[in-house]
C-alpha cells in the first residue's frame, strides 16, 4: 500500500498542480499531518494520491459508503496533471461539495484525459469523496 512513489520526491512539484513542493501540498493529507479544508482540496490530495499511487490515502478520503473494498491502480497509466474548472459548495461552512476537473494521464504512450463532477461530503469535519455526478 502507497510504497510505490515513483519519481516522486517531498521537494519536488506536488502532482496536482498547485506550484508547492509535494511534502508541503498534498504530501501533508497523505501522511495525515493535515485534514483538507475545502472539497476542492481533497480533490487535488486525491489527484496527488494517484499519481504518486498513495491507495492507503484514497481508500481513507473515500466516503464510508461507496468506497470499493479493494483498489489496484493501473501500473501503466501515468496521471500528468490536473485542472478544476468548476466548483459549488465545498467551503469552509460547507458539508457538501461538487468539484468538476479534467485529468489528463498517459497510457501506453498516448495522452488521455478523465472528466468528472465528483461530489464530497464533510462529515465530522472531514472531506470525503462520495461520487461522480450523473451528467
Ligand atoms: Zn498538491
Amino acid at each position: 500500500m502507497g510504497k510505490r512513489r515513483p519519481g516522486n520526491t517531498s521537494a519536488g512539484p506536488c502532482p496536482c498542480g498547485g506550484g508547492l513542493p509535494y511534502g508541503r501540498c498534498c504530501g501533508r493529507l497523505h501522511a495525515g499531518a493535515t485534514e483538507a479544508a475545502t472539497a476542492e482540496a481533497l480533490m487535488r490530495s486525491r489527484f496527488a494520491a494517484f499519481a504518486v499511487g498513495d491507495i492507503a490515502y484514497l481508500l481513507r478520503s473515500w466516503h464510508s459508503t461507496t468506497r470499493p473494498a479493494r483498489l489496484r491502480l493501473d501500473p501503466g497509466q501515468r496521471w500528468t496533471g490536473l485542472e478544476v474548472v468548476d466548483t459549488a459548495g465545498g467551503g469552509l461552512f460547507d458539508t457538501t461539495g461538487v468539484v468538476e476537473f479534467h485529468a489528463h494521464y498517459r497510457a501506453g504512450g498516448r495522452p488521455g484525459t478523465l472528466t468528472e463532477r465528483s461530489r464530497f461530503v464533510r462529515e465530522d469535519g472531514r472531506w470525503f469523496y462520495l461520487d461522480a455526478e450523473e451528467s
